[in-house]
């Protein structure tokens, strides 16, 4: 026999949500999808040719966000923990093998977030080639502003995308730089995976990554979609 309401051993965790601009009802976050090296000038910062390479994944954790208007607290155990400014694509339906043609059919809408990097785990894990998570998935590393509705503001595919520390223009780019732009992103994630409503797509970041302090404040901005301010604490 079963109960029509389950029990669980542990408390279950919390649905880890955003708000959306002109909404009360907020939007659930099933997984995060980010894709690498996606701006020409920051795989060459990187060290790499952004010519010859198809465009790769890798996870953060849902419960890693947290939305403008909280602190970033310093993670543990690195000295170089880097910022990342991105588009972030919010899924509002799923599928597989979805075309390019199909693709921003199933994107809900926008938001700017910073996807911060344990730079020195990463290049460590790099060089032991050992998986990414100490340097990309711990945890507040994805602070996401609102979510801004496609049904708004249409599909962004240029526009500026910039990151000021304590007022000091960091990274610059542009959204028409875009190595795999969304729709290709979606292409290529979604043979990979099931694609469901709820999923977050991180873009990539453009040139001019660096290291972040305590007491500094992230200033991010994105064309069309708006702004995350997040202090360093
Ligand atoms: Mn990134």
């Amino acid at each position: 026999m079963t109960d029509a309401v389950p029990s669980y051993v542990v408390t279950p965790p919390a649905i880890t949500s955003l708000p959306v601009r002109g909404t009360k009802a907020r939007f659930p976050i099933r997984r995060i999808y980010c894709v690498g090296r996606n701006y020409a000038a920051h795989a060459i910062e990187m060290g790499r040719d952004p010519n010859k390479e198809p465009p790769f994944f890798f996870q953060k954790n849902p419960d890693n966000v947290i939305e403008a208007g909280q602190v970033f607290p310093y993670p543990p155990l690195t000295n170089d923990l880097h910022f990342e400014i991105e588009l972030v694509v919010a899924l509002g339906k799923g599928g597989v093998n979805i075309p390019t043609g199909k693709a921003l059919d199933h994107v809900f809408g926008y938001a700017v977030g910073l996807d911060m990097t344990r730079r020195d785990l990463q290049n460590e894990a790099k060089t032991l080639q050992r998986p990414w998570e100490v340097g990309k998935a711990f945890e507040c590393s994805a602070p996401i502003g609102e979510i801004v509705r496609a049904s708004e503001i249409g599909h962004p595919d240029q526009g500026e995308i910039w990151l000021d520390v304590d007022g000091k223009r960091r990274q610059t780019g542009n959204l028409n730089q875009l190595i795999w732009k969304v729709p290709e992103v979606i292409q290529h994630l979604s043979a990979l995976f099931e694609l469901a409503p709820g999923d977050l797509i991180m873009s990539g970041t453009p040139a001019g990554v660096g290291a972040v302090k305590q007491g500094e404040v992230m200033h991010g901005h994105v064309d069309g979609v708006g702004d995350i301010k997040v202090p360093v604490g």
